[in-house]
């Protein structure tokens, strides 16, 4: 069997497409236009980079982009206090803190000082104790593309086998949450889980976010089976070049799935939209509004 290739490129751009479509209609409809504040701490390279890719696709979507860039000498109180300032800022709909924070600053004290209604990254402790509770909450970008990707192949997940390889706040929690509202049936597994590729070899559904180069080889795939693969493992290559591989052996799981995403080209492209989609939805909150149709 040869897999079908999920396109996280084009599933991304027909959601970026409908989230633009969404905020013309709130500011023609309602003269609203959602706000999203991005806060970057120091001179990551990768941070630097996923800040403007953000910064650029929210302009594009038609929203307003508040770019907050500070020294990595900031102390936490400056962070706290300009968190303070954008939680009270109307024209600010979402607000995003770029991690790693430098090592002078509490990230899990800065992250709570999150208005939960602008967490669009999802990670406050109320919106991820209201998304375990089946609670309505803004939902962590990378899980939530998972679930679009996996139903880009599956319409309903209700009564698939699903196992998770990861559990982390960022994607193998949530990501577990989410598959268990589509009435999945989940395992989630980890570091000290025995026999993991027979626990893989169940899944109908197998999210990979373990951060370990193509650990997943073909032979945990069950035949004709959906991989989902979060990883992003940047490798050094020929003529001192980096390239990015997932968590999954990519040609050997093809050769078994049934779907699969690739890396990079899979989950990535869906994580930033679906950052947009948080803001629209944060914007529509806390204006009163209905959800938007994204
Ligand atoms: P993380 O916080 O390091 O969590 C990794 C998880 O994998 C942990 O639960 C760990 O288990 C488990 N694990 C590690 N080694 C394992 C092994 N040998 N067998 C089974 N489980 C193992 O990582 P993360 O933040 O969830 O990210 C995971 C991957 O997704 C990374 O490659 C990251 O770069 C990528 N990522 C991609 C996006 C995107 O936009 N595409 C977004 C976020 C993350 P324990 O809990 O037992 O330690």
């Amino acid at each position: 069997m040869t897999a079908r290739i999920i396109d996280g490129k084009a599933l991304a751009a027909d959601l970026r497409a409908k989230v633009a479509a969404e905020v013309r209609r709130l500011s023609t409809q309602h003269g609203l236009t959602p706000g999203l504040a991005v806060v970057l701490a120091g001179n990551n390279p990768a941070s630097q980079s996923y800040v403007g890719s953000k910064a650029k696709v929210t302009v594009e979507t038609g929203m307003r982009s508040f770019d907050h860039r500070l020294p990595d000498t900031v102390t936490e109180i400056e962070l706290l206090n300009l968190v303070q300032q954008l939680n009270g800022d109307p024209a600010v709909h979402g607000i995003l803190v770029q991690l790693p924070l430098p090592p002078q600053v509490n990230a899990q004290r800065v992250l709570d000082a999150i208005d939960a209604g602008k967490d669009v990254d999802g990670f406050h402790p109320i919106n991820a104790g209201r998304l375990a509770a089946g609670l309505p909450a803004l939902v962590p970008c990378t899980p939530l593309g998972c679930i679009i990707l996996a139903k880009s192949v599956h319409p309903s997940l209700a009564g698939m086998e699903a196992v998770v390889i990861g559990r982390s706040n960022i994607v193998g929690k949530p990501v577990t949450q989410l598959l268990l509202a589509e009435n999945a049936t989940v395992t989630v597994t980890h570091s000290k889980t025995r026999d993991l590729p027979a626990v893989c070899r169940r899944a109908d559904l197998l999210v990979a976010a373990i951060g370990r180069p193509e650990m997943v080889r073909g032979d945990w795939i069950k035949p004709g089976a959906t991989v989902i693969d979060v990883g992003i493992n940047r490798m050094s290559g020929q003529n001192g070049k980096s390239r990015i591989v997932g968590d999954v052996a990519f040609a050997e799981a093809s050769a078994v799935a049934g779907a699969i995403t690739p890396v990079p080209g899979g989950v990535g492209p869906m994580t930033i939209a679906c950052l947009m989609v948080n803001t629209v939805r944060a914007a529509c909150a806390r204006a009163g509004l209905p959800a938007p149709a994204v």
